[in-house]
């Protein structure tokens, strides 16, 4: 029995380190996904600061196009003969100068965007270097820890076999049966006469067979093999099982 019982934490572990294991990759992915995200982001911003730098010279060539508009109809004044035409023509000066005032508040609002833009991608292009810096360090740790993991399990795969070796094959294949069919789980202790596994009560004559510890028994819920939790020394042979975890 307490060879069954080292067996199961022995595969309890190999579970959690496989468990840890699995998560390492994950965790660089998501890491990577990080950096992605960032720099997906500097680029669009980058983008939209060149369309804004495109949009400002587009106005200040149509800032010049009505300067020289303006000068030919200035041009324009001292030719005219009658006051007719001269009020048409300073009126489309005026004109002029009204549409040139609203483009120059366009070009100076485009000019602070500019600048913002500028400012931002600088901040962000920072913050991407040391976001990148920081996932590197953290990729370099979560592969130390995988290397760690891969240790812990080969020597925790040795123990198994260790352990299988001391148990009669046919117990084994049954031990190897459950572990499979029960979600892991082969062996379980009973307190107070309860299934700690499933939680289901034991009948109190099976119960007291189980305390006198004569025979390997199992379950009559779930089937898995069983064992007297208050036991002394099998409790002694579980906890220094799990004091190595
Ligand atoms: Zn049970």
């Amino acid at each position: 029995m307490k060879l069954l019982i080292a067996l199961q934490n022995c595969d309890n572990r190999i579970r959690d380190t496989e468990k840890k294991k699995d998560q390492c990759p994950i965790k660089m992915a998501s890491l990577d996904e990080e950096v992605n995200k960032a720099e997906l982001a500097l680029g669009q911003a980058k983008e939209k600061l060149e369309a804004i730098k495109k949009e400002r010279r587009q106005v200040e060539r149509d800032i010049d196009d009505l300067e020289v508009k303006k000068k030919k109809s200035q041009a324009k004044l001292s030719t005219v003969s009658s006051n007719k035409e001269y009020r048409a023509a300073l009126k489309e000066i005026e004109e002029l100068d009204r549409a040139k005032g609203l483009l120059e508040d366009k070009a100076l609002e485009l000019m602070d965007q500019v600048e913002q833009f500028e400012q931002e991608i600088k901040l962000s292009t920072k913050e991407l270097e040391a976001l990148k810096k920081k996932t590197d360090e953290e990729k370099r740790t979560i592969k130390g820890e995988m290397g760690e993991l891969d240790a812990l399990l080969s020597t925790l795969i040795q123990e198994r076999d260790e352990i299988c070796r001391q148990i009669d094959r046919d117990l084994l294949s049954r031990y190897d049966m459950l572990r499979e069919r029960r979600g892991g789980v082969a062996v379980s202790p009973v307190i107070s006469g309860v299934c700690q596994t499933c939680h289901m009560g034991i009948p109190p004559q099976k119960f007291n067979e189980l305390i006198r510890g004569d025979v390997l028994m199992s379950c009559p819920n779930c089937q898995r093999i069983i064992y007297w939790g208050e036991d002394e020394k099998l409790k002694a042979a579980n906890e220094s099982g799990e004091k190595e975890s």
